[in-house]
């Protein structure tokens, strides 16, 4: 059972948490620093407990200041969102040793598979296909060269605690392998404290292609059909579709097959990501999200299931509400992640938002934080929206997409809403006819 819930996130999804609880009929515990007094997620929420000042170190990355605030309130699980503590191990057993309810897989899961290393290798032994390249870690320069001979240039140094497109270099040629591993491993260790660093095969144009999974303690699993992800800048999404344009019906059912049966047999908890380059009609796996990820309102649309939901579900020991036989497919939805930058230099603009309005009409969703008067702090990721269409197909989706956009207003702020109304237009765009490295070509950088 779970009768109150610690939301241990900010922003948009700690909203999106909060507005599953209430449905489910659950109360609801906001935690927030210093800086975010004022936000939508405090306010709505039953309960709330400021865990301190600005910097997340100090705040929503402070696991004794959370794990008291769930103390004081009595709170009997909690939802770490995404980013902050959601794919920390350790997190997941504290909060376990405090008879609290993680919401979200085992520790031993979040450690295999916060390990990219550790991560292929556990994929490759329940069947997943993987991007060629190297079998364990390369410590050694000597290491790194023979390796690269071995997989082909291009060659992609990776950081293997890697996250956020971070520790992650491009060797185009034996020539540039030495400064591209001391440059990873130099990232890696500043961004992650871990410098081990493996190599992959540079796949030069694939599409970004991701399974989305679900199982629960009574060994059902399932996949959610896929979204693609391609559009991207600096390794990061920026607008996210479901289902794919690219893949054929035997491609989407082949590489669903293959999720679901990694799930089944790693008896996985909750809410996952399996993620796939594609190329060439081929799937190579490069990781897995043990978490709820930001583009799962594209899922909910086509799927028509709350994923929110099933996590708080299946971490009370329920069943999933579905099994495979009952995930079908309908429509085209797809996501823009609407930051507060500047549309052209990318430059963050917080600030106070001055005018706010949220787009709205048929198949129409903004999942955002954001209110008239609310003050964007500088402190943290500049998302500050999620304008997630829904259409017929996907050429209706587009339609609606322009139309939503033009409707949506937030002005004292820059943001990138400016962008996608230009994105859309192109032929490319409309077509579905991009890669990995479209967006960027496109923006000229
Ligand atoms: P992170 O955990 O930092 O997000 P990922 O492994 O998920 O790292 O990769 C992020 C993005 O980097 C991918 O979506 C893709 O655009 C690019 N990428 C990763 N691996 C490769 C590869 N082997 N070849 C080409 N691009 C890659």
């Amino acid at each position: 059972m779970v009768e109150k819930v610690l939301i241990a996130n900010r922003g948009e999804i700690a909203l999106r948490v909060h507005r599953a609880c209430k449905e489910l009929g659950l109360s609801t515990v906001a935690v927030h620093s210093t800086a975010d007094s004022d936000a939508l997620h405090v306010r709505l929420a039953d309960e709330s407990v400021c865990i301190g000042p600005p910097a997340s170190k100090d705040s929503y990355l402070n696991i004794p200041a959370i794990i008291s605030a769930a103390e004081i309130t009595g709170a009997d699980a909690i939802h770490p969102g995404y980013g902050f503590l959601s794919e920390n191990a350790r997190f997941a057993e504290i909060i376990a040793a405090h008879n609290i309810k993680f919401i979200g897989p085992t520790a031993e899961h979040i450690r295999v598979m916060g390990d990219k290393i550790a991560a292929k290798a556990s994929m490759r032994k329940v069947g997943v296909p993987l991007v060629p390249g190297s079998p364990g870690p390369v410590s050694t320069l000597e290491e790194a060269k023979a390796e690269g001979a071995k997989i082909g240039y291009p060659v992609l140094v990776k950081a293997a605690a890697g996250g956020g497109g971070r520790g992650m270099k491009v060797a185009k040629t034996e020539n540039d392998i030495a400064e591209a591993w001391s440059t990873a491993r130099a990232e890696a260790s500043a961004a992650f404290g871990d410098d081990s660093v493996y190599l992959e095969k540079y796949l030069t144009t694939p599409r970004h292609i991701e399974v989305q999974v679900m199982g629960d303690a009574h060994g059902n699993a399932a996949q959610l059909g896929e979204r693609d992800c391609s559009l991207q800048r600096r390794h990061q999404k920026v607008l996210e579709e479901a289902l794919s344009p690219a893949l054929s019906q035997a491609e989407r059912d082949r590489i669903g097959d293959v999720a679901r049966k990694a799930v089944a047999e790693l008896g996985y908890l909750g809410a996952g990501t399996i993620e796939f380059l594609y190329e060439n009609g081929e799937f190579y796996f490069i990781e897995m999200n043990t978490r709820i990820q930001v583009e799962h309102p594209v899922t909910e649309q086509v799927t028509r299931l709350d994923l929110i939901r099933e996590q708080i579900t299946i971490a009370a020991g329920e069943k999933m509400s579905f099994s495979q036989q009952d995930v079908n497919f309908r429509g085209h939805a797809i996501e823009c992640r609407i930051n507060a930058e500047s549309p052209t230099d990318f430059r963050p603009s917080p600030g106070k938002v001055t005018f706010f309005h949220a787009p709205g009409g048929p198949g129409v969703r903004f999942d955002s934080a954001v209110y008239s008067g609310y003050s964007i702090p500088p402190h943290y990721d500049s998302m500050i929206g999620k304008l997630i269409v829904f259409g017929d197909d996907r050429a209706h989706c587009i339609k609606r997409l322009r139309r939503a956009l033009s409707e949506l207003a937030i002005a004292g702020v820059e943001t990138t809403t400016p962008l996608f109304s230009r994105l859309i237009e192109e032929p490319d765009f409309q077509s579905g006819d991009y890669h990995i490295h479209w967006l960027e070509e496109w923006l000229g950088n």
